[in-house]
């Protein structure tokens, strides 16, 4: 996997203060997408330990909030190795931080394994997945973390429990 960027600060892509990782590669092609040059697989350079190890570097001070996955598109198939290493890393090492993941996919396909062959392992070690395309008839800037308001914010482990989409609550954290 390549990526594009390392954030060691963002407070766009999820509540708090957090670290952001944007992987190269998305098969979505949305019209208007907010970061078309990581369309591209091979956008950026390669992703791996030492990547890591600078991650969980700006993790580890308190302040930190959390990861946040983006792209590009984390789980496509050819990305979801390399992004599963780095979750359980995170997971392993930092298990007070909490993981925020954007996809183009739906909850609903990862949840049963449709989209390669990592989705459903990766998908259990998130806390929240802001699920679906951006679509531009939908757009709405007064959202808060996603950009059109067909994408929704899931609380991933209470919904896999459940069975049943649990959204995240605006403004808990
Ligand atoms: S899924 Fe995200 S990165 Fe991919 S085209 Fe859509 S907005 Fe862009």
């Amino acid at each position: 996997m390549n990526y594009a960027d390392i954030k060691r600060v963002d407070v766009a892509n999820g509540p708090g203060v957090r670290v952001s990782l944007f992987v190269s590669g998305c098969t979505h092609h949305c019209v208007e997408c907010f970061n078309p040059e990581t369309w591209d697989f091979n956008f950026g350079v390669p992703f791996g330990e030492e990547q890591i190890q600078e991650i969980l570097g700006y993790l580890r001070p308190a302040h930190i909030k959390g990861l946040s996955l983006l792209g590009g598109e984390p789980f496509e198939p050819e990305n979801q190795q390399a992004v599963l290493e780095l979750v359980k890393r995170v997971r392993e090492e930092l298990p007070e931080k909490d993981i925020w993941c954007y996809t183009g996919y739906l909850f609903e396909q990862l949840s049963v394994g449709q989209v390669g062959s990592h989705s459903r392992a990766l998908l259990e070690r998130l806390d929240v997945l802001v699920d679906g395309p951006f679509v531009l008839a939908r757009k709405n800037l007064g959202l808060r973390f996603r950009g059109s308001d067909n994408q929704r914010i899931i609380e991933v482990k209470e919904s896999l429990d459940s069975g049943a989409i649990v959204l995240w609550e605006d403004g808990q954290n």
